[in-house]
């Protein structure tokens, strides 16, 4: 049967990527709902679909930060196929800045789309998957959701939220044969850099030195810290392609058994493995899972 899935912020980067391997993957019959914020800008999905466009790809608008563009689209999907298999949550921005200078209304701009859009879909799609007793999430968080960089600290914010909301998710929704995970790329060559909205909406977070209501000892400070993450000897050899990471996301979804985190990369899975004595979450999820879900609810299909 096909596989419905719906992805979000599909016009570039990961989410493009990610709906066109999977519309192009015939034999696990993904039917995919590639969906954008603004279809004025669906021209490069477009071209990289190809011949999947209206077969296997279907282009819809969707913005997270709004309830009735969320509703719509999942009620359009569910209407006509009557069921929602996947749920890819990849729209997302950065930010970067001095704290004291990021005004409330960019901190929640922020939380709008990188969290609480991720919650107010999934909010939305639970009931049709718990319905259906079966169903894939898998949202694209980032290293920084496990492992914050400095001046970036509500970009940080916002991913260690997704993170918190999908463990606890992943955990609850096992009795309903849903599974939820996250997976945490490192830096990944897309528009992501140019359409960070700092704290004064310069577009790189390196122009965070140039901010000029900013003393100069944290310029300076700033400067050095930067200087020596963007030079160090792994930047330029850890950043990959969009498609590596549509990939890990893939594979994610085609999983037997998901695992609640995905590092994207060996040198992340190494780094992970700092923080977390099993980075694939599953030591932490079986040790748990046993002491929270009853037997007769395992699995209940
Ligand atoms: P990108 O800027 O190309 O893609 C982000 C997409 O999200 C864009 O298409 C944008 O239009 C969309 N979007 C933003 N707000 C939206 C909204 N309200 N509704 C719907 N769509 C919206 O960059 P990307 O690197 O492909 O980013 C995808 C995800 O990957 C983000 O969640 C980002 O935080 C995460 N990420 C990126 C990197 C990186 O280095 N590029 C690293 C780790 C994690």
């Amino acid at each position: 049967a096909p596989r419905v899935a719906i992805i979000t912020g599909c016009s570039s980067g990961i989410g493009l990527s990610t709906a066109v391997m999977m519309a192009n993957d015939p034999a696990k019959g993904y039917i995919v709902y590639a969906t954008m914020r603004n279809l004025a800008k669906k021209g490069d999905l477009e071209k990289a679909a190809g011949a999947t466009l209206n077969k296997t790809l279907f282009i819809i608008q969707l913005d997270v930060t709004k309830d009735d563009s969320i509703k719509r689209a999942v009620k359009d999907v569910f209407t006509k196929h009557k069921r929602i298999d996947i749920l890819v949550n990849n729209a997302g921005h950065g930010s970067s800045g001095y704290i004291e200078l990021v005004t409330d209304q960019q901190m929640r701009a922020l939380f709008d789309t990188n969290f609480f859009g991720v919650v107010h879909l999934i909010q939305e799609v639970l009931p049709i998957m718990k319905k259906q007793r079966s169903g894939r999430i898998i949202s694209v968080s980032s290293v920084a959701g496990i492992t914050a960089w400095p001046f970036g600290e509500i970009y940080a914010a916002s991913k260690f939220a997704l993170e918190g909301f999908t463990e606890s998710l992943s955990i609850g929704y096992r009795p309903f044969n849903i599974w939820v995970s996250s997976c945490q790329p490192g830096p990944v060559k897309t528009a992501f850099i140019a359409n960070m909205g700092s704290a004064n909406n310069q577009p790189e977070f390196l122009k965070l030195t140039e901010e000029k209501n900013i003393d100069k000892e944290s310029k300076e400070v700033c400067g050095m810290i930067i200087n020596r993450l963007v030079n160090s000897p792994t930047f330029e050899e850890e950043q990959q392609t969009p498609e590596e990471i549509a990939s890990v996301i893939k594979g994610a979804l085609e999983d037997e058994k998901p695992h609640l985190r995905y590092a994207t990369s060996k040198l992340r899975l190494d780094y992970a493995k700092k923080y977390f004595v099993d980075p694939t979450g599953d030591t932490f999820c079986d040790t748990i899972v046993p002491h929270i879900i009853p037997d007769s609810l395992k699995q209940k299909k």
